[in-house]
């Protein structure tokens, strides 16, 4: 343990002779006698033998000028006096309470006891000039030796008590505020979740909104599409005729990209994966975006030589293409270069440290720089929060990134960003790249597959709620020396399966239909009696958005709409040799 600190008195007198009587009464004091301790326990009770060990350094000073110094000095070294003894009458220099007064403006904890011989100063008067202050006692001369010691401990004790406090209270004063700090940004915390929250909600509702459209509008455009494509394989149009034809199938093919981003956008996307040449899709992406971009922004398109094949949705990729382009757009409102580059990138083990999701092998890469005003770090962290935006109210929706996150996660990839405060970003999307490339199909021209030669016609039963739709279906069918039998909904379905004892080969069947049964629970039913029947779902949703896994199995297939007559044709061959 270390040493008690001694306390520090300072007694300021101009007599020096005062000044003799204090030191051998604080000398004795330093060695207690009996007495004394008998005195220290009378006052702060039996059990305080502590502060007998504890001593008093004493100081002295002439003059007031003096004694203030020593305070300060005391103060400023962070070893305050705890008491002055301070004379009245000190000529030439400040008297008593003048001095005081000065010493409490260096130090307001110094007790003090204020040493007077005549009545120079009223008791008021000396009050009305040092305030009510409990740090201040008077002491009649001559003094009492028993007296002086007595309040020399008793001030010195209430002195180390406010010391206590004042630590206490400023601790408490830290906690009290800390806390404030703390609850501060948790409510902050809790309002900025809480309008997430609002604002996911009505991306929610306007999700189930806009997917509910899009997917009655695919029933629509699977009639459309489906009779253009009847038209354009009956023989004996004329070529005005089949101009028309392709320009109506063209427009129906718009539309249902149309409805894919509605569906995008509402999560309950058709996610159809299928080879793809990036090229081809960002030729597409900027015969569009030059529309989109401006005038003061200069495009620079620089595909890499050949194809680059991906299997990827189109749909997809073409939004990663518009909302990184649209955010370059924003981030140069006075101009620049926008830079859509496409590569291969082959990552090594070591370049794959780079990100967590960055693995060794080849990448198709697509790459979007713009010299606009780039990002300091914090916005660097956040931006693929959903909600995160940086634009006023009504010009972003924080939606774009993380979008474009989800898709690319999806796929597989991983996103690399650098970016310069006033030099401009560089977004680098790292797909995986799947070598060769397939063919790819045009969609509303494909051929009719011809249906088995020689035997007994196929019997499909058509289940599908849209009677457009199942008009189409059926006529596609027969067209082709198909045999169909149609139900409206599941309930007519079972009605007729149960009276075509005999001969259903296919069951062609909507999922989500009216009265109850869902093409599923049809599809069950129906096996019951008939194990070896084919099933073919059909659905405006995704196959995701339904929840994937019983659409794929031994003689089940899925087919999503819209449709057109190439693809339901092949979709019933495909089924029939499994
Ligand atoms: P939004 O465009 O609606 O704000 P995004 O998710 O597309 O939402 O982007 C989030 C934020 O990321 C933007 O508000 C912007 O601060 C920042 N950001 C994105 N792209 C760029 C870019 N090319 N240059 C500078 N900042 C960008
Ligand atoms: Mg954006």
């Amino acid at each position: 343990m270390s040493a008690p600190q001694l306390h520090r008195i300072l007694t300021i007198d101009d007599n020096a002779a005062i000044h003799e009587d204090f030191r051998k009464l604080f000398a004795d004091e330093n060695k207690p006698s009996e007495a004394f301790e008998n005195l220290e326990s009378s006052i702060f009770g039996g059990t305080v033998k502590t502060s007998l060990a504890q001593t008093f350094e004493l100081e002295s000073a002439l003059q007031g000028q003096d004694g203030l110094e020593k305070v300060r000095a005391a103060f400023a070294a962070g070893r305050p006096f705890t008491l002055a003894f301070v004379d009245v009458r000190m000529p030439p220099g400040w008297d008593g309470v003048e001095t005081i007064e000065r010493l409490w403006k260096v130090d307001p904890e110094l007790q003090v006891v204020i040493c007077t011989a005549y009545s120079d100063h009223s008791w008021e008067d000396i009050r009305r000039r040092l305030g009510n202050s409990d740090s201040l006692l008077v002491l009649k001369k001559p003094f009492d030796t028993v007296e002086v010691l007595q309040i020399a401990h008793a001030l010195t004790r209430k002195w180390e008590l406010a010391r206590e406090a004042r630590t206490a209270m400023e601790y408490l004063d830290r906690k009290v505020a800390d806390r404030t700090k703390a609850l501060q940004q948790e409510m902050a915390e809790r309002i900025r979740v809480e309008n997430n929250l609002r604002q996911a909600q009505k991306v929610e509702a306007v999700g189930l909104l806009a997917a509910g459209i899009a997917h009655d509008f695919n029933n629509i455009l699977t009639v459309i599409q489906g009779h253009a494509g009847i038209l354009q394989s009956t023989p004996g149009c004329s070529p005005e005729m089949m101009e028309s034809i392709s320009q109506i199938a063209d427009a129906a093919d718009r539309a249902a990209s149309l409805t894919r981003q509605l569906l995008v956008f509402s999560r309950k996307d058709v996610v159809c994966y299928k080879p793809l040449d990036l090229n081809a899709v960002l030729a597409n992406a900027t015969a569009f975006l030059g529309r989109v971009l401006g005038a003061p922004i200069q495009l620079a398109v620089q595909p890499t030589p050949g194809p680059l094949c991906l299997t990827a949705d189109e749909c997809n990729l073409e939004q990663i293409i518009m909302n990184l382009a649209l955010n370059a757009r924003d981030a140069m409102p006075d101009g620049g270069v926008l830079t859509l580059r496409t590569s291969i990138e082959v990552i090594s083990e070591e370049d794959s440290r780079r990100h967590p999701q960055a693995r060794p092998g080849a990448f198709a890469c697509l790459t979007v720089a713009d010299t606009g005003c780039g990002m300091d770090a914090v916005t660097l962290t956040r931006i693929f929060e959903p909600f995160f935006t940086t634009k006023d109210p009504g010009k972003g929706t924080g939606l774009g990134l993380a979008t474009v996150d989800g898709i690319v996660q999806r796929h597989k990839g991983w996103i690399e960003i650098s970016s310069e405060l006033n030099r401009g970003t560089t977004f680098k999307v790292f797909l995986p790249h799947s070598g060769e490339l397939a063919p790819i199909v045009a969609k509303t021209n494909a051929p009719f597959m011809l249906p088995p030669q020689g035997r007994e016609p196929l019997t499909i039963l058509v289940v599908e709620d849209d009677e457009a739709v199942r008009n189409f279906a059926k006529t596609v069918l027969i067209a082709n020396k198909y045999r169909v039998v149609e139900a409206v909904d599941g309930v007519e379905a079972l009605e007729v399966l149960a009276r075509q004892t005999s001969k259903v080969d296919m069951l062609f069947t909507d999922i989500v239909m009216p009265r109850g049964i869902s093409g599923r629970a049809l599809a069950e039913k129906a096996r019951e009696e008939r194990p070896a029947l084919n099933v073919i779902y059909s659905s405006g949703y995704s196959a995701e958005a339904i929840g994937a896994t019983w659409l794929h199995g031994p003689g089940v297939a899925f087919l999503p709409k819209p449709y057109t007559p190439g693809e339901l044709l092949r979709a019933v061959a495909a089924s029939n040799v499994s």
